[in-house]
């Protein structure tokens, strides 16, 4: 009989109106529902619960049978209430490595030097005795080896992949494994697989603070990188202009969705500074201020414009290490050490709210 052919998109279509109530979202889009098996007008299915102690379990059962008992030729639905439950990590299918801290530093367009403060950030942390890491996930523009000043990879012994190091940063980047002329064309599970390889493949060891750089824009990499490991918290690094700005927003908007705790925007190429020590604002700094007021985040700081930290990033030696006087040199530290101390305030207060 044609007329009420039960199928598993209208019993999910059903399910997706009944909400668990402590989470307020519905069963389908929690990723509850296991197994629909359709026999005649018979349907069965498990929810599967994040603890057996449920107190709501009842209600969810009784509002789940009630909406698929409502579609055209159901006569019965037997459902099995079953449970998994995840720790903080794996709720999300997170990967268990001894890293203590991860930081993303997102941009919304390439260009506005997120690298070159993943770079500087990471080596400033490392100078003052951390023990850090730096992932160039930028899988599009691998530049990281280059203003690091290292082009491979160490000779290679256990199973695992043994990163680079300079400045006493641990590296690992896609550009170690491409040659430099070869394109990168990403699709989004393979970028998904590269980026937990990058993560679980490597040999990092234990690590105080593992430094991203993300690709720019609101993309794959970051939500894979978010479902791979507890991210302490994201920066958006953005030029004063206002166009950079926009693009600004949705980075940290993106951070938002995947519930990265924002630490912060800072504004690069903010000002220059002329010799009689002057500023000079080329393209109207501020606006980093501004937009990290009206989207409710901290402004973490400004780093101007000098010609020497492109020069040291092409040399392969950070301004933090070439020039550790320079105005530029100093604002780097200064952005890192409110970084360090921005992670450090949340980690206490998570543990304050854990441990009462
Ligand atoms: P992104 O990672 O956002 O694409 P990069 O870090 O590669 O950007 O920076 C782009 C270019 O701008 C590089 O040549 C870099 O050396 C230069 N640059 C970045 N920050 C500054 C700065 N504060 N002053 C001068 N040049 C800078």
């Amino acid at each position: 009989m044609a007329e009420n052919i039960i199928t598993k998109e209208a019993i999910l279509e059903a399910l997706s109106h009944v909400q668990e109530p402590e989470l307020h979202r519905d069963l389908v889009s929690l990723n509850m529902i296991k197994d629909i098996q359709i026999d005649g007008k018979r349907v069965r299915f498990k929810i599967e619960l994040t603890t057996p102690a449920c107190p709501l379990k009842g209600k969810i059962e009784q509002e789940a049978r009630q909406a698929v008992l409502a579609l055209d030729g159901v006569q019965e639905v037997q459902i099995e209430m079953t449970s998994n439950v995840p720790n903080d990590g794996r709720v999300r299918n997170l990967l268990d490595l001894p890293i203590r801290n991860a930081i993303a530093v997102g941009s919304g367009k390439g260009g506005v030097g997120k690298s070159t403060i993943a770079v500087n950030l990471a080596v400033c942390l490392a100078q003052r005795g951390a023990r850090v890491g730096l992932l160039d996930a930028d899988i599009y523009g691998p530049n990281i080896p280059t203003m690091m000043g290292v082009n491979r990879l160490p000779p290679q012994t256990g199973q695992k992949i043994l990163p680079a190091e300079a400045y006493q940063v641990k590296l690992m980047s896609i550009g170690f494994l491409v040659r430099s002329d070869q394109p990168l064309i990403w699709r989004g599970p393979m970028l998904h697989s590269a980026i937990r390889q990058f993560l679980s493949d490597v040999n990092w060891g234990e690590l105080d603070y593992l430094v991203v750089d993300l690709p720019p824009g609101t993309g794959d990499a970051a939500l894979s990188l978010s479902q791979s490991l507890p991210l302490s918290g994201g920066v958006i690094v953005t030029l004063p202009q206002q166009v950079s700005l926009d693009d600004a927003r949705r980075g940290i908007e993106m951070f938002r969705q995947l519930e990265v705790p924002v630490l912060g925007v800072i504004e690069n190429m903010s000002f220059l500074e002329l010799p009689d020590g002057t500023k000079m604002d080329i393209f109207g700094s501020g606006g980093g201020k501004v937009l990290a007021d009206q989207a409710g985040v901290p402004f973490i700081g400004a780093i101007p414009i000098d010609p020497e930290v492109r020069i040291s990033g092409d040399n392969g030696v950070p301004v933090v290490i070439a020039r550790p006087e320079s105005v530029v040199a100093k604002a780097f530290v200064r952005i890192s050490e409110e970084i360090a101390a921005k992670i450090s305030v949340a980690a206490l207060k998570g543990a304050a709210a854990v441990r009462p």
